[in-house]
């Protein structure tokens, strides 16, 4: 025998009744099953808010009473297109009789002016009953024996009719006594027992995973699928957090763990009797019947995924007692205790300390009204013998828990996470608490943003994902490279749990944001149309507000107003990956600004790209000087477009021609003449000689001028390409002058042991390693007290889209170092 359980979620339509038909058609085959249904979707809800509605308006609203039974008419009219021999008057009639009793139902109600707990739950029960007759009919009309329970005479519970808890053993010996055919399909209407007085009583919302387990174990049943419209039990509510995933595996006492602390999927009523009888259990999807779901059993079989689940409860409300006597401790629980457990309200993370003499729990809202006021009436003899000091109530709490076996083991680093994953949402943790099994780890919170904390908990602990976030300002040449590389190694990173998600694309003028990821196929696009005015303000905030873990702000302008704002960029949360040198190169004192404001918000202020472009110069100096080394000497071409132009002199070019070839290249600024000028040379430098721990300002540095002083008020350029056309002949006769002497000339930038700084041409022989290097090379040669005589040299390109993307792409992976 197999007991198979559809819930609301699988019953919500005619064909979703038709395609449940034909899971417990295909299963016939090979075991006798038995199927516990519950009412469609919704209709219970539907039903309690007559009841809640009446209640407090006394008046019965009609039109949810119409709407359901229209609901159940349509339901059969629909089937009987898909089954034409579907015998709907017959179910029509059973409908109408239904309604009519639910009328009387309703009648009643009036005239008594409440609603007793008895009719409740014969109103909310109704779904259930419907479900079943038309599921029956479904089946016999495809030639199947059908034989329908009665769980009001089988399933013997106790008198509470709302949340009514069954006897097991007695209603174990009335199945006995049973005489169901071999070959008929068992149906029985879950969420409803008896009681001692043949009277039906709920087994409590969602309910019906606990006939299921009742079913199963009465029928010794070898196995009882509970069939819902997710994959199994995921590692969260898959429905709120999209990178939850199924698990495979799960221990009866984890899922119960999981079920009790929020994961809706199962009732936690169901799990321990199917525990005691061993009965494994698997949650299945009915809409996606091939996948295995989730199997509960007593193993715990796959021990590498220690953690199972997060959970969460909203609306949780704490109620605190501080008594004066701790004698009075247990009995003031204990009465407490009584009283919950009577009205079967469910208590978490109970507490009481007898050092603080205080009894703590937490109640959900929907399950008890006022429940300060009561608890203080049924303490009220305390209260007059001033034995209580005071019982406080906080509303609006959320227990958060982490479940999984033995996680004490790991609770630094699980609490860790959970501080980190916090820390942007600027939320206090009101409480930490273990079970005493050692198998969950709930946390609480006072938060309206429990979702987005859920999210990242969930992937920080469960996924192991490290997301970086990305805010992008400049989309120039570098920008839109950089968004090239970052789609095209997204899906490799992803795989190794590291999340590239590009969250603010901008220029000067204009932004595009997306909460999650910028779709990157399109952004081109959805940037052009884009209305929304940039403002650095704006884009700072959103960290805060979506709580970002490791957001990054790639500043790749040349923008003088960007870099003046660091400070305030990285005091908002943000790392900095930076292009633009204006900041390193900026006054001394700004520079160590912030440096220093970087490393007191423990974030990360990373600028590869200033030197060298992609080349890996700062990182690889960090890495020497941390390890003890220091400068002796530093030499090096230090520009892309002077190692073009001059490299080309040594083949006989004029100065002019190999300007413009080098500016045809791309190697050059938009005006060449900035290039020559020396200053970009000179601020690498300074990068370079302040990394080395050189306090120097950029006017510190010597730079030999190439050109004459007239030049600097020639600001167009062609004709500043006219103009170094008289420089030529000048210039061949050094370049010649160089060569009687088997000499080039460079463009060199030099660090002296002492921190002085040049920039000048050079006349070198083949024996040094600058000779070789042009058509837009770099090189840097460091003498350092590890690295002599013979330097650690670097060179390669150094100049270029794609190198400064891949440079600032290589500092982006080290913000998670
Ligand atoms: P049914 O109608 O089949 O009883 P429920 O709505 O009661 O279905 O339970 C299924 C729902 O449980 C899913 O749709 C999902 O949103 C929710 N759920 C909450 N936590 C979890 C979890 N950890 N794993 C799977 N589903 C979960
Ligand atoms: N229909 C009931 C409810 O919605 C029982 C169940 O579906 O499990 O609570
Ligand atoms: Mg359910």
């Amino acid at each position: 025998m197999k007991t198979l359980k559809f819930g609301g979620t699988s019953l919500a339509n005619a064909n979703k009744f038709i395609q449940v038909s034909s899971i417990i058609l295909n299963q016939v085959k090979n075991d006798q099953i038995a199927v516990v249904l519950s009412a469609p979707a919704n209709i219970t809800n539907q039903l309690e808010k007559i009841i809640q509605k009446y209640t407090f308006n006394h008046i019965v609203p009609i039109e949810i009473f119409i709407n359901i039974k229209k609901f159940f008419l349509q339901l059969i009219d629909d089937i009987n297109i898909i089954h034409d021999k579907y015998p709907i008057n017959k179910i029509k009639k059973k409908i109408t009789l239904k309604f009519k009793q639910l009328n009387n139902l309703l009648d009643h109600i009036q005239t008594l002016n409440y609603c007793p707990d008895k009719i409740y739950a014969q109103i909310i029960s109704m779904g259930e009953i419907l479900s079943a007759y038309i599921m029956k009919a479904i089946l016999e009309t495809l030639g199947n024996k059908v034989t329908l329970l009665d769980p009001v005479k089988l399933l013997l519970a106790n008198n509470n009719y709302i949340n009514a808890v069954v006897d097991i053993h007695k209603s174990k010996k009335r199945f006995k006594k049973l005489k169901i055919y071999k070959q008929d399909i068992i149906i029985m209407p879950g969420f409803i027992a008896g009681n001692q007085f043949n009277e039906l009583v709920v087994l409590g919302r969602n309910g019906s995973d606990y006939s299921a387990t009742l079913l199963s174990i009465c029928t010794n049943s070898h196995i009882c699928e509970i069939w819902t419209d997710v994959n199994g039990i995921y590692t969260s509510d898959p429905n709120t957090i999209s990178t939850a995933r199924p698990l495979s595996e799960i221990t009866y006492q984890e899922a119960l763990e999981l079920a009790y602390l929020g994961a809706k999927v199962i009732h936690p009523a169901s799990i321990k009797p199917l525990q005691y009888y061993n009965i494994p259990c698997t949650i299945k999807n009915t809409n996606n019947c091939n996948h295995p779901g989730t199997l509960i059993t007593n193993q715990n079989k796959n021990n590498s995924d220690i953690i199972k689940g997060i959970t969460y409860l909203s609306n949780m409300i704490l109620i605190k007692i501080y008594s004066i006597k701790n004698i009075q401790i247990a009995n003031i629980s204990n009465k407490i205790l009584k009283y919950l457990s009577d009205k079967n309200i469910s208590v978490y993370l109970l507490h009481q300390s007898l050092s603080s003499n205080t009894i703590s729990f937490y109640v959900h809202k929907n399950n008890t009204l006022n429940i300060k006021k009561k608890i203080k009436k049924i303490l009220n003899k305390e209260i007059q013998k001033k034995l209580i000091e005071s019982i406080i109530e906080i509303k609006n709490l959320n227990i958060i828990s982490i479940v999984g076996n033995n996680i004490k083991k790991y609770n630094v680093k699980i609490i860790k996470k959970i501080c980190l994953s916090l820390e942007k949402f600027n939320n206090k943790i009101f409480e930490i608490s273990y079970n005493i099994s050692n198998i969950s780890l709930s946390i609480v919170l006072h938060t309206n943003n429990i979702i987005n904390i859920i999210k990242k908990i969930h992937d920080f602990i469960i996924n192991k994902t490290i997301p970086i976030n990305i805010f992008l300002i400049g989309i120039g040449g570098v920008g839109s490279e950089l968004l090239k590389i970052i789609l095209e190694q997204r899906d490799k990173l992803e795989k190794k749990f590291i999340q590239l998600n590009v969250n603010v694309i901008a220029n000067s003028t204009k932004y595009i944001t997306n909460k999650t990821n910028i779709n990157l196929n399109n952004w081109t696009h959805e940037f052009a149309v884009s209305k929304k005015n940039f403002y650095l303000k704006k884009i700072l905030i959103l960290v805060k507000k979506y709580g970002y873990l490791n957001p990054v702000l790639i500043d790749c302008t040349a923008s003088q107003d960007i870099a003046n704002e660091y400070n305030s960029i990285i005091k908002s949360g943000f790392n900095i990956i930076t292009a633009n040198k204006k900041s390193n190169s900026s006054l001394l004192l700004d520079y160590l600004s912030v440096h220093q404001i970087a490393n007191k918000y423990d974030k990360k202020f990373l600028y590869e790209t200033h030197v060298g472009a992609g080349l890996p110069i700062i990182d690889n100096l960090k890495n020497l000087i941390k390890s003890g080394d220091h400068l002796i000497k530093f030499q090096g071409i230090l520009s892309g477009s002077m190692s073009c132009i001059f490299g080309q002199l040594d083949d006989d070019i004029t100065i002019s021609d190999a300007t413009k070839q080098a500016q045809k290249l791309g190697f050059t600024e938009p005006n060449p003449k900035d290039d020559l000028s020396g200053i970009d040379v000179a601020r690498k430098l300074l990068i370079l000689a302040r990394e080395f721990g050189y306090s120097i300002e950029l006017t510190d540095i010597k730079i030999e001028k190439i050109l004459p002083k007239h030049f600097e008020t020639i600001n167009n350029k062609k004709k500043f390409l006219l103009q170094l056309k008289k420089l030529n002949n000048q210039f061949t006769e050094k370049v010649n002058y160089a060569k009687c002497k088997n000499k080039v000339l460079r463009y060199v930038g030099t660090i002296k042991g002492n921190g002085s700084c040049s920039v000048r041409i050079k006349e070198v022989d083949n024996n040094s390693p600058l000779y070789h290097i042009k058509n837009g090379e770099n090189i840097f040669v460091f003498y350092t007290k590890y690295y002599q005589p013979i330097p650690l040299i670097i060179r390669g390109y150094g100049a270029g889209n794609k190198v400064t993307a891949s440079g600032i792409f290589s500092d982006l992976l080290r913000i998670i170092l």
